[in-house]
């Protein structure tokens, strides 16, 4: 049984076939730059063991840009598959699901609508994702369409944890509450943290630390989400690569006079030019940030003090919250890849009992791996996220009877 993933951006289209009788990966690949005028959109198809596969050509819409890739997975040379039947359903990434999406679901027209009455809690994702779901209704007709919502793994959340400090008719009438978003990796790095731990999930309490560009955490108790860094959208939280995190909002006017900002500026201004790159001034990519360092770069080393400094504070605050630690995550780009930024920070909780083996840290880039020391009170874990498998599965999940 086979499930396409697609993860629709405003311009870009990424996808992946599964086949889920032994979850491997038949074919992936990326469209760019589509609806974008006076150049062609670019396709780069990949299958497992061969040669990747470009396609350049004009590509005004997600429709046609998802033509193109059905085109490619059923191609006579290149293809996977000899027809669209063989797809058992459509597993999409979406980035809201508000209060009415606890857990994956199938999309069908009335929980299209549903959706499309949530663009405004995600201006830049929702139509993007909101365009693939009918893409695929229109050329895909009658293989299912399930949405898996980066807010659903947080919606477990308690009240306390959740509300703003605001007039409660606020929530009740808008919506104005916190969310939390990368629910999907936290969730699959959470359940493998078990397996590999060989500990049921309702055992454990921890914490998973989802470093990339977008970072999060989320405190896990029992397997269910209690509080998570982000929030009614993806700014509050961790210092991340251009988003500033948490910050007083009377900042907010005060630069908004300042700089001479409208209110949609101020909020571009926040998501793209804070952050590490903010601080630094030499970029939002830790990796440039850990260069800068090495030659001396002070603004890049107080961007990563800032950086480093938030994530000790928020574990502190989460094991609190847990009244306690078993285990903690570290996922995405950063978290898999800098061992540097995982030394530091579990330095930085030894008061908690949190002790790592810095040598086999040091060695260990996007692999599973047991990252702390023996007489370490917390397991500290390396579990590369898997968003894409999370979201097959959970496809997989509600369709396998119905097919
Ligand atoms: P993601 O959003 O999960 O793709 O993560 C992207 C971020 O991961 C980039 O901005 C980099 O800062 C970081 N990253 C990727 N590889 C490395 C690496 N080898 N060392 C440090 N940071 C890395």
């Amino acid at each position: 049984m086979k499930i396409l993933v697609l993860n629709s951006g405003s311009s870009s289209l990424k996808y992946k076939l599964f086949d889920m009788t032994d979850r491997s990966e038949k074919a992936s690949g990326l469209v760019e730059r589509i609806g974008m005028s006076g150049v062609n959109g670019r396709l780069v198809h990949k299958v497992p063991g061969q040669d990747p596969y470009y396609v350049e050509q004009p590509m005004p819409d997600h429709k046609a840009a998802l033509r193109l890739v059905l085109d490619s997975l059923m191609d006579g040379d290149r293809g996977v598959l000899s027809s669209l039947d063989e797809i058992a359903a459509v597993g999409h990434r979406i980035l809201h699901g508000k209060d009415a999406f606890k857990q994956s679901s199938i999309i069908d027209n009335e929980a299209l609508e549903k959706l499309k009455s949530f663009m405004e809690f995600g201006p830049l994702h929702m139509p993007a994702n909101i365009m693939g779901i009918e893409s695929c209704m229109q050329l895909m007709e009658g293989i299912p369409q399930v949405g898996v919502f980066d807010t659903a793994f947080h919606q477990t959340m308690p009240k306390k944890a959740f509300l703003y400090a605001i007039p409660y008719e606020l929530y009740e009438e808008h919506g104005i509450r916190r969310y939390g978003f990368h629910g999907t990796s936290h969730r699959y790095v959470s359940m493998r943290a078990a397996e590999m731990l060989g500990k049921p999930l309702a055992d454990l309490k921890m914490i998973t630390m989802h470093l990339g560009n977008g970072s999060s955490a989320a405190a896990i108790k029992g397997g269910k989400v209690v509080d998570t860094s982000m929030g009614f959208t993806p700014l509050e939280g961790f210092v991340m690569g251009t988003r500033c995190g948490d910050i007083d909002p009377a900042v907010v006017p005060c630069l908004q006079q300042k700089l001479g900002l409208t209110s949609q500026e101020i909020d571009t201004f926040m998501n793209r030019k804070c952050g590490l790159l903010g601080i630094s001034g030499v970029s939002s990519d830790m990796r440039d940030i850990q260069r800068a360092i090495e030659e001396g770069n002070q603004r890049a080393k107080d961007a990563y003090d800032v950086f480093i400094y938030r994530l000790i504070k928020y574990v502190g605050a989460y094991f609190a919250a847990m009244g306690g630690l078993d285990v903690l995550v570290f996922t995405a780009g950063i978290g898999e890849n800098d061992h540097l930024v995982r030394q530091h920070v579990c330095e930085g909780l030894e008061a908690l009992g949190v002790k790592i083996d810095i040598v086999k840290n040091a060695g260990l880039r996007a692999k599973e791996a047991v990252l702390s020391t023996p007489e370490s009170k917390v397991q500290i874990l390396l579990v590369p996220t898997n968003e894409e498998l999370m979201i097959a599965t959970d496809a997989y999940e509600l369709v396998k009877d119905i097919s």
